[in-house]
């Protein structure tokens, strides 16, 4: 049930049945060749079609998260953790305070993770309540079949290129990108990981054919919907 086309005495309504709402979480920051808003693109898109198909309330997702080692590149969007533990906290309350008490997370952005911290003094808050923060990229499944194609797979690499994340026009390189060293680059300021990785690919191919990434996709979509009906603490 997407909340963009629901109104109050709907959700009302819907809320009197069930206590799930499903909120996915992006950024926006340089995906190589791919759309800059990659993260938040895919989070929606899986929450829409889970939400549509379990019957949940899907709400629009947020755009922005952490995303520091990237803001030498044109078009990234940063926010400080406090910024965005604030901003999360206030939303969890908003949607406790409507009713809901099975908060699903889907989240797109390994660089938001930090956040479950503060998910964690939340939830001492308002002990009634259940989150879920669902990294539905590395969720077991889903990471499975990923490195079934290929170990060298990462950041803004083809396992982020699907149709809806291409740019209409732009060709990427046809070479596979050695990876990265992630612990060289966790040490880096933001303008040295970008000489680091030029053009913000971590490692992989840049693209596969769509066969393989439906298949991702769908299995994602089950992983991601078996938790959102059994995966309740
Ligand atoms: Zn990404």
């Amino acid at each position: 049930m997407d909340i963009c086309a629901t109104n109050w005495f709907q959700l009302e309504a819907y809320l009197k049945q069930d206590d799930r709402v499903i909120l996915p979480l992006g950024s926006t920051e340089q995906h190589a060749w791919l759309s800059l808003c990659t993260d938040y693109i895919l989070a929606s898109r899986l929450a829409g079609e889970v939400g549509e198909l379990a019957r949940v309330a899907v709400y629009p997702g947020l755009p922005f998260g952490m995303a520091p080692y990237f803001c030498a590149y044109p078009g990234t969007i940063n926010l400080q953790p406090d910024t965005y533990n604030r901003l999360l906290s206030d939303i969890l309350t908003s949607l406790y305070t409507s009713g809901f008490r099975r908060i699903f997370l889907i989240n797109g952005h390994g660089g938001n993770s930090p956040v479950q911290a503060q998910i964690h003094n939340w939830l001492n808050q308002h002990p009634d309540a259940r989150v879920q923060l669902h990294n539905w990229w590395s969720a077991p499944h889903t990471l499975r079949l990923v490195r079934h194609y290929a170990q060298n797979a990462s950041h803004a690499s083809w396992m982020e290129n699907f149709p809806w994340t291409r740019i209409p026009g732009v060709t990427p390189p046809a070479h596979e990108k050695p990876a990265l060293d992630v612990a060289r680059l966790s040490q880096l300021p933001a303008s040295a990981v970008r000489e680091y990785i030029g053009d913000g690919n971590y490692g992989g191919h840049y693209q596969r054919s769509d066969d393989d990434m439906q298949a991702i996709w769908q299995t994602a979509r089950q992983e991601t919907l078996q938790l959102l009906e059994h995966g309740w603490g």
